[in-house]
Formats: C-alpha cells, structure tokens, sequence
C-alpha cells in the first residue's frame, strides 16, 4: 500500500503540497478580523471562476450535497414545481433530494450518455403558460457518465418560452475545470463543492447566488437552519460564520483559488480539455467507447469508458487498487459494471495523466481484454506532443 499515487478518480482529486500545507494551520480566532483575511478572498476567488461580477457566494461547512440543499431550501416553498432530466446518478440524487423536500418534480427520463434534451425543456417550459415551474435544475457535467450538457441551451430554452423559471446548475465536477459562465448563461444558482476542481479535501459547498435567487429566500418556506443564506450572509457582514467555520480548509481554498487564477481559469480549462482529449485518443486507440454518445457531450472531466459485453468493467478498478495502488472510478447506476471511469480533472499534469493510462492498460490485459501494451499511452502521448508543439506555433 503506497500514498506515492495520484488518483484517477473524479473526485476527491489530487491535491497539491502547497495547499495541503495551507490547510494545515494553527488555530484562530474565527470571530477576530483575521477570519476576515481568508474569507473575503475566498468569496471574491469563487465569484471570479464562476465568470460572475456579482454573484452572492456562500460557503458552508458541508460537501455539493449540502450545496444542493441550500440551493433549494433557501428558494422554493412545499410543493413547488421543479424541472429536470435524470440521465446519470447526479442528477438521479437531485431529484431524489426534491422529492423528499416536498416539491414536485417534472422528471424528464433521459439515456444515461445523452445529455439534457434541452428541445423537451423548452416545449414543456412552452407549454407552462401559468409559470407553475419554478425551478429549471440542470446538472452541467453527468460524473456518472462523463456527459457534458450545454447550460448556455438551457438558458436558451427558458429565454424562448419567455419562462421565468430559475436556473440551478450543478456544477460540482465542472466549475473550475470547465468551461463555466454564470452571469452570461444566467445562472442562478450554482452549486460546488471543494473536492473536485478546487482540489481540497471535501468539506465545503460553495454556491452562488444570483440577485433573483437571492431575493427567493425572503418567500421560500421550506425548513432550513444550518444552510440559510439570510444567516450566512449576516455571519459574513461581520466577517464571521452563524457558526464556527472551517478555517484551515479555507485557508486551503484561498490557496487553491491563487492557484487557479494565476494560472488563469482560461489556461486550466484548456489544460483539461487537453489532457481529456489525451485520455479519449487512448480510449480509441484501446477498441473502447466513451459512455458519453456524442463527442459535443465529452466531459473534460471523466471519461466513462464502455467495456465489452460479458466483462465486469468494476474488476478493472479494483484490480488496479490491489495490484498498482491506483485508483480509478466505478460504474454507478445504471451503467454499474459497464463502464469504469478515469477522473481526469484537479491537480494533473499531462505526465501524470500518461501513467494513469498505462495503468489502466496493463489492468486490462492483465484480465485478459484484447488490448496491446502501450497503445493507448502512444496515442495519447502523440497527442500531447502536437497540441504543445501547435501551442507554441500559436503563440505570440
Ligand atoms: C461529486 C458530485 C456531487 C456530490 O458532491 P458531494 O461533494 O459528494 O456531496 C454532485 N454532483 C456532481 C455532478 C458530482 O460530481
């Protein structure tokens, strides 16, 4: 057993040494103005990946499942009718988490390797002519499948039924690895966690709030304590929480928000877009299929990769965990033991990412599938070479 490993998981993801020692801190007093210090950056850090000049950030001790609950319980009153399409485990969870709110879900059953049918939104949001919808929930990035939606279509979809339905995105294994707009896709609330893009431990939902979705918690009457905004954003006018935060974890995402910036949010989603495109010439150059049905639907995130009939895609997983100490995601749902997932997202180098391929080779022939040593790593290394070398052409 060996930590020497990066993971190949789609979250938790890799941290980098700098920000684990930035959580690693001595206690403060988090009601003194030094709190202050790691707070407000870490506000402006997040509305600025976001793509936002004025989105209301929160931050809660909790993980995106937290986030999704503050998303809802501070907006929407008992039996509220909700928009969405289920097409992978995330979004399966959303529902699930709406439904024993009390609010009633318009579920539209979509293909696990589909993304949402963003036609079928706009003829139901068409044909809402009284507004009963309140909630349009869309997951950006389907972790389960690695299927991208197009959020910018979504938007488009509410805009021509003229709906004034609110907009919650999912977008814990998308923001801060993806391309992620808030205000120019007019988001209203968008929902993450620390785990994934941000590269920390899990612990934090972070989310941001538009001024509609804001003013929504004045009339919203589902139950929330812990989670209200109202409370959070009282706490933060003082430069405090409602209660005690956690500090080190923020001091490791004002860390991690640094990072991201001064790398530029522009250059990490293109390097993960590079490294994704990596890993699917390897996929090919395998025999393999994405999950994902089109190639408008990879996600530069995961990469859910069919395996033949008849084979057990989880024994890959656990094979690499016994054999290599690697680690690699399950199929879940629906697609359990079809598909094993490569999380290629968070603190990664093209150089780490060649190894996780190799690794994921020598699994497959070591269970006998049809597949040549080094292939997939040779494609995926021929890749990297052109993109950088037509990088450099390109460059001013
Ligand atoms: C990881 C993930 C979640 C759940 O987040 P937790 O931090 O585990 O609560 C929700 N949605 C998507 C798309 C995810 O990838």
């Amino acid at each position: 057993m060996t930590f020497q490993n990066p993971v190949f998981i789609p979250g938790p993801t890799n941290m980098p040494e700098a920000v684990r020692q930035a959580c690693y801190m001595p206690t403060i007093d988090h009601r003194s103005p030094i709190f202050g210090k790691i707070l407000h950056p870490c506000l402006d850090g997040v509305r600025q990946v976001l793509k936002s000049d004025s989105a209301h950030i929160y931050i809660f001790p909790s993980t995106g499942t937290g986030g999704w609950e503050t998303a809802l319980t501070n907006t929407l009153c008992k039996g509220d009718k909700v928009l969405a399409a289920r097409n992978g485990m995330f979004s399966h969870r959303w529902i699930d988490m709406c439904q024993r709110h009390g609010l009633d879900v318009q579920v539209v059953e979509t293909p696990w390797g589909k993304g949402i049918p963003t036609d079928t939104y706009q003829e139901i949001l068409k044909a809402d002519k009284s507004h009963t919808i309140k909630v349009v929930l869309a997951t950006h990035n389907e972790t389960a499948t690695g299927v991208k939606s197009d959020i910018a279509a979504v938007r488009a979809a509410l805009d021509a039924a003229g709906h004034p339905a609110l907009l919650f995105v999912d977008g814990v294994s998308s923001i801060a690895s993806m391309d992620f707009r808030f205000d120019e896709w007019g988001v209203d609330v968008a929902v993450t966690g620390s785990q994934k893009g941000f590269m920390l431990p899990a612990g934090l939902a972070i989310v941001g709030f538009s001024d509609k979705a804001v003013a929504a918690a004045a009339t919203a009457d589902l139950a929330r304590t812990f989670f209200d905004i109202r409370d959070m954003q009282k706490g933060y006018d003082a430069n405090a929480f409602p209660y005690t935060p956690p500090v080190g974890l923020m001091n490791g995402l004002k860390l991690s928000l640094d990072m991201l910036l001064d790398e530029g949010i522009d250059n990490v989603i293109a390097r993960h877009t590079r490294i994704a495109t990596g890993v699917r010439h390897a996929v090919s150059a395998w025999g393999l299929d994405l999950c994902a049905a089109s190639p408008d639907l990879y996600s530069d995130t995961v990469s859910a990769i069919r395996t033949p009939d008849g084979f057990n895609a989880t024994d890959i997983v656990t094979h690499a965990a016994d054999v290599y100490d690697v680690a690699f995601g399950v199929g879940l749902g629906e697609v359990a033991g079809k598909v094993f997932r490569i999380g290629h997202l968070g603190s990664l180098t093209d150089v780490m990412m060649l190894s996780g391929i190799a690794t994921a080779e020598m699994c497959m022939v070591d269970l006998g599938l049809d597949i040549k040593l080094g292939s997939g790593v040779a494609a995926a290394q021929e890749f990297y070479r052109s993109d950088h070398a037509r990088a450099k052409k390109n460059a001013p």
